[in-house]
């Protein structure tokens, strides 16, 4: 008789694990039954910002496979706006609601995959039901936002709450869409993702499209004019807006897996190890935003929501199942994002997280360009880098600059990755043409800096 997986989360990670394992094992071997609780499979949500500012003009552009084609060509049996409300580990069954009408079905399963993803904070005052308030989750929150957008009376104006990268992108997509932007952050910058100092410069770029930044401030509530939000209140007096859309970050959804008596780490996942099985619960695997992972710099567990990291675990999962062997090795907290056409990336650790796990370092920040300075469209790229005292150990890496500067970190994240110190980074043969880099490339130019720094630190 065939085996049964059952994966709880259509998307990223789930769908990862469940393809990955039917690739190794055919349906008479392994039965595959996914249950997802929203609309949509395998969609890309990094890709919401880009669909509401009208850059991606077609929602299902962001859809990569739909049930249909998981049914029909890979023989897993997706049941949509299924949504598990139980895990019974002792009889292996999960309980999902048909959220369609349908009542309730038990399902049992020899191996499970959690891949349930992460729930966004939203604070009470955002829960009143009032119009216009909005979160980027999902497609149906972007939908809906969208919607709004080209409802009557048209919004002119929006206030976006937080300043992470999603609220930074956010904002952006809507002053794209002609809107008024304040962008409210309770922190003294936005981009707290990357250093102050390299903060500024994103917060220049924000500025110079015409967002509003308010900052050191927190909302408290809402006004509300015929149901229809109609300003955010904060300390500071009331903000008027047309809309309000929340990015203030995620947390690991865990509710289910707290239920069923799943491990849970210390920064609130679900506990798993390198196989992504979960800890000393046999049969039973986690991926994606719904996990505790291992930064591999500081050895800390680190919960990193991250679209880059649920495709690869779900990957592992799968494959893992299916009989192979693979392994999640851990992060680096590498990450890219911009405004406009400003690019942003980092990897690494922050001065503050190599203060927090105790490490002696250097900071060094380099000015240069993304192309040769006489070459067309050659502009500033500032790049900083953080180097262990007195190994040398690279330990962090920012960029802020146009074009090429993100995903030039990926060269930093490889360094890091492979335990460089900045003096080896100095002889890195990195190609050097005008178009595409001054003859020093930035990242030379701020490895020769980093190691010219430690030398100083020695006398
Ligand atoms: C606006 C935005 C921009 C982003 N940009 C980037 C980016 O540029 N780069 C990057 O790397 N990452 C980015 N991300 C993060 C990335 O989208 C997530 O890390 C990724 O989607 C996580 O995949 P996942 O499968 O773990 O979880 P999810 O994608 O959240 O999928 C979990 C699925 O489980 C379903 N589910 C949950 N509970 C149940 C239940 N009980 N029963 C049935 N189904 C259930 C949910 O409906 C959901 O579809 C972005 C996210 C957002 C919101």
């Amino acid at each position: 008789m065939a085996q049964r997986l059952i994966v709880i989360g259509g998307d990223a990670a789930g769908m990862a694990a469940a393809s990955q394992a039917r690739r190794r094992r055919d349906r008479g071997d392994l039965e595959i039954v996914a249950f997802e609780r929203g609309h949509f499979t395998s969609y890309s949500a990094c890709g919401i910002p880009y669909w509401i500012s009208g850059l991606v003009p077609e929602r299902d552009e962001l859809i990569a496979r739909d049930p249909a084609t998981f049914r029909e060509k890979f023989a897993i049996d997706v049941r949509m706006r299924h949504e598990v409300t139980a895990i019974d580990l002792d009889r292996r069954e999960v309980v999902a609601r048909d959220l369609g009408g349908g009542g309730e079905v038990r399902e049992r399963f020899d191996t499970l995959v959690y891949a349930t993803g992460a729930v966004p904070t939203k604070p009470d005052w955002a829960r009143t039901g009032t119009g216009g308030v909005f979160g980027v989750q999902t497609l149906d929150d972007g939908a809906a936002l969208r919607a709004w957008l080209e409802s009557e009376p048209r919004p002119r104006r929006a206030v976006v709450v937080g300043g992470g990268y999603i609220g930074v992108e956010m904002a952006e997509a809507l002053i794209q869409r002609g809107l008024s932007v304040t962008l409210v952050e309770q922190a003294e910058q936005p981009m707290s993702t990357v250093d102050p100092d390299m903060a500024e410069l994103v917060t220049d770029a924000m500025r110079a499209i015409g967002i509003t930044i308010r900052t050191g401030l927190a909302v408290t509530g809402l006004e509300e004019t015929d149901g229809r939000v109609s300003a955010v209140v904060t300390a500071e007096g009331p903000i008027p807006t047309d809309m309000v859309v929340l990015g203030l970050g995620v947390r690991p959804n865990t509710a289910l897996a707290e239920a069923a008596g799943l491990p849970l780490g210390v920064t609130g996942g679900v506990r798993v190890d390198r196989r992504m099985r979960v800890a000393g619960v046999p049969g039973v695997w986690a991926a994606g935003d719904c996990v505790e992972t291992v930064h591999r710099v500081t050895g800390m567990p680190v919960h990193v929501p991250l679209g880059t990291h649920a495709n690869k675990q779900g990957r592992v999962a799968g494959i893992n199942i299916g009989g192979g062997y693979a392994t999640f090795l851990g992060v680096i907290g590498t990450a890219v994002t911009k405004v406009c056409d400003l690019e942003v990336g980092r990897t690494g650790l922050r001065e503050r997280d190599a203060r927090a796990a105790g490490f002696e370092f250097v900071s060094v920040i380099a000015q240069s360009t993304n192309r040769a300075g006489y070459y067309p469209g050659s502009r500033p790229m500032t790049v900083k880098l953080i180097a262990e005292k007195p190994s040398g150990r690279l330990l962090g890496a920012q960029i802020v600059g146009w074009s090429e500067a993100a995903k030039r970190i990926d060269t930093l994240a490889v360094a890091l990755w492979n335990g460089m110190t900045v003096d080896d980074m100095t002889a890195l043969d990195l190609g050097y043409a005008p178009p595409y880099a001054p003859v020093w490339d930035p990242v030379l130019i701020a490895a020769r800096k980093a190691v010219d720094a430690l030398a100083a630190t020695d006398q």
